[in-house]
C-alpha cells in the first residue's frame, strides 16, 4: 500500500480551503465525521447572536422588525442561499422546517396540476419525505394517493396521473447522488413537477437548479449550512411556479400582511410560500453559516470532498478484509455526495466505542456507520487519524461493551 500519511500530508498542505478550519469552533483533539448532521459552530455565530438578542432584541425590541431589517429575513437569507444552488433572487426564503416546506412544495405542485391524483417519490427515501406525503393522502381523504417505488422503477413509475415527484438528490445512506437535470427531464416528460429535497446536497454540491430546470426544491440549514441546531430550512420554487396555490395560508404570505383583512390573498412571488412569523435568531445563526459558504468557491469544496472520499475509502480498505466492514454507496466520488457509509453488524457499538476515542461518526440503522465529509473544517489527516482510531476499536475490541449493545432514542 502506497504512504497514506505523506499522500494526505500534500494534500493538506496544497488545500484552498485549509485557511477555513480556524473559522470554526472545533476542540482540539476531536475529529468530527457528522457535519452532514449537525455542522460545526462558526465563530463568529456567537458575535453575531450576542448582537441580535442584546441590542435588537433587548434594546430595538419590537422597533427592530424594520430597524434591524427582522421582517425580511427570510427573503434576504433566502436570496444569498439561491447563490449556492442556482436558484434567481426570489425563488428562495428560509423559513420552517424541511419537513414543513416538502408539505407546502407538495401541496403546491398538487394545486399546479388539478385533475392528477398521484404524488410519488421512491422508497428508502429519508422517512420525513414519504412520512409528509402519507399525510396528505390522508388529509386528501384519498383524492391524492402517494405512491412510493423501488428508486430503479422511479422514471417509469411516473405517468400522467402524477402530479409531482419528491426526490432526494444525495440519499442520506448511500451518499448515492442523482442526476439533477436529467432525472427531472425525464420526470417532466409526463407533465409530473419535481421537486428536489437537497438536504444533503447544498454546501456540499454544485448545484444549479435553473439550469436543470428544477420545479421546486427543499433543503436543510443546519447541516453543511451550518446554521446551527433546528435552523430554519429553505424552500426554492421557480417563478413559473409561483401562482402555486399556498395551503399553509398563514398571514406572513398574505399580500399585504399588516392590513389585517379578512379573507386571506397569497402575496405574489415567492413570499406566499411564508407562513408564520420568522424564526429571527435562528435565520441570524443560519445567515452567519451561509455567508462563510459564500465565500468559498464550491468547486474547491466538490473536489476536497471527493480526495477526503477517496483517501477514507482507500485507508479502510485494510479494515475491510480485516474486519468485515462493506462499502455501502458508490466507490467512484463522481456518483456520491459528501459522505461514505459502511456497513457492519456491530456499527451502532463502534460508533459509540469511536466516541470515547473522539471520533464523532453516525449510526443509521439496521448496520451503517457514516462518516460525513465536510471539506471547510475537516483535514486529509482527520481521515486518516479517524480510520487509526477505528482499528484501534476493532483490535482491542472496545466496542464489545453491553452499554454500547443499547440504541439510544436519538442517534
Ligand atoms: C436531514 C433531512 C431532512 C430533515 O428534515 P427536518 O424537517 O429539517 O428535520 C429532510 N430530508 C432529508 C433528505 C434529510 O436528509
Amino acid at each position: 500500500m502506497r504512504d497514506l500519511a505523506a499522500h494526505a500530508g500534500e494534500l493538506d498542505a496544497a488545500d484552498p480551503l485549509a485557511g477555513f478550519r480556524d473559522r470554526f469552533s472545533i476542540r482540539e483533539g476531536l475529529i468530527y465525521l457528522d457535519g452532514n448532521s449537525l455542522g460545526c459552530l462558526p465563530k463568529a455565530t456567537a458575535g453575531r447572536m450576542q448582537q441580535v438578542i442584546g441590542e435588537q432584541w433587548g434594546e430595538g425590541l419590537i422597533t427592530s422588525w424594520l430597524d434591524a431589517d427582522w421582517s425580511t429575513m427570510p427573503q434576504r437569507v433566502g436570496d444569498k442561499i439561491a447563490q449556492l444552488i442556482g436558484a434567481n433572487e426570489g425563488e428562495v426564503i428560509a423559513a420552517d422546517s424541511t419537513s414543513v416546506n416538502i408539505f407546502k412544495a407538495l401541496t403546491a405542485a398538487i394545486s399546479l396540476r388539478p385533475g392528477r391524483g398521484e404524488i410519488l417519490t421512491e422508497t428508502t427515501n429519508f422517512p420525513t419525505d414519504a412520512y409528509m406525503m402519507q399525510g396528505i393522502e390522508t388529509f386528501s381523504g384519498g383524492r391524492i394517493k402517494a405512491r412510493a417505488v423501488p428508486p430503479d422503477d422511479l422514471l417509469d413509475a411516473v405517468d400522467e396521473n402524477t402530479a409531482a415527484v419528491l426526490l432526494t438528490h444525495v440519499h442520506y445512506k448511500s451518499a448515492k447522488a442523482r442526476d439533477l437535470a436529467e432525472t427531472t427531464r425525464r420526470i417532466q416528460q409526463s407533465g409530473a413537477l419535481v421537486i428536489w429535497d437537497l438536504s444533503h446536497s447544498t454546501g456540499a454540491l454544485e448545484l444549479d437548479l435553473n439550469a436543470a430546470n428544477a420545479d421546486f426544491a427543499v433543503g436543510c440549514g443546519y447541516k453543511f449550512l451550518n446554521g446551527g441546531p433546528g435552523a430554519p430550512a429553505f424552500l426554492f420554487a421557480a417563478q413559473r411556479n409561483h401562482n402555486a396555490e399556498p395551503v399553509l395560508s398563514g398571514w406572513f404570505g398574505h399580500a399585504k400582511p399588516f392590513a389585517f383583512e379578512e379573507d386571506y390573498q397569497p402575496a405574489g412571488g415567492v413570499d406566499r410560500f411564508l407562513c408564520g412569523t420568522p424564526y429571527v435568531l435562528g435565520l441570524a445563526a443560519l445567515e452567519v453559516g451561509v455567508d462563510l459558504m459564500l465565500e468559498v468557491d464550491i468547486r474547491h469544496v466538490r473536489t476536497k470532498s471527493n480526495a477526503l472520499g477517496d483517501l477514507l475509502i482507500e485507508a479502510m480498505e485494510p479494515l475491510c478484509s480485516e474486519f468485515g466492514f462493506e462499502l455501502a454507496g458508490p466507490a467512484n466520488s463522481a456518483e456520491r455526495g459528501s459522505h461514505i457509509g459502511y456497513a457492519h453488524e456491530n456499527a451502532y457499538a463502534m460508533v459509540q466505542a469511536l466516541r470515547e476515542k473522539d471520533v464523532i461518526a453516525d449510526f443509521r440503522t439496521p448496520e451503517i456507520i457514516r462518516f460525513g465529509l465536510t471539506p471547510l473544517y475537516l483535514r486529509h489527516s482527520d481521515i486518516l487519524d479517524a480510520v487509526e482510531r477505528l482499528t484501534k476499536v476493532c483490535r482491542t475490541r472496545s466496542w464489545n461493551k453491553p452499554e454500547y449493545r443499547t440504541v439510544a432514542a436519538v442517534t
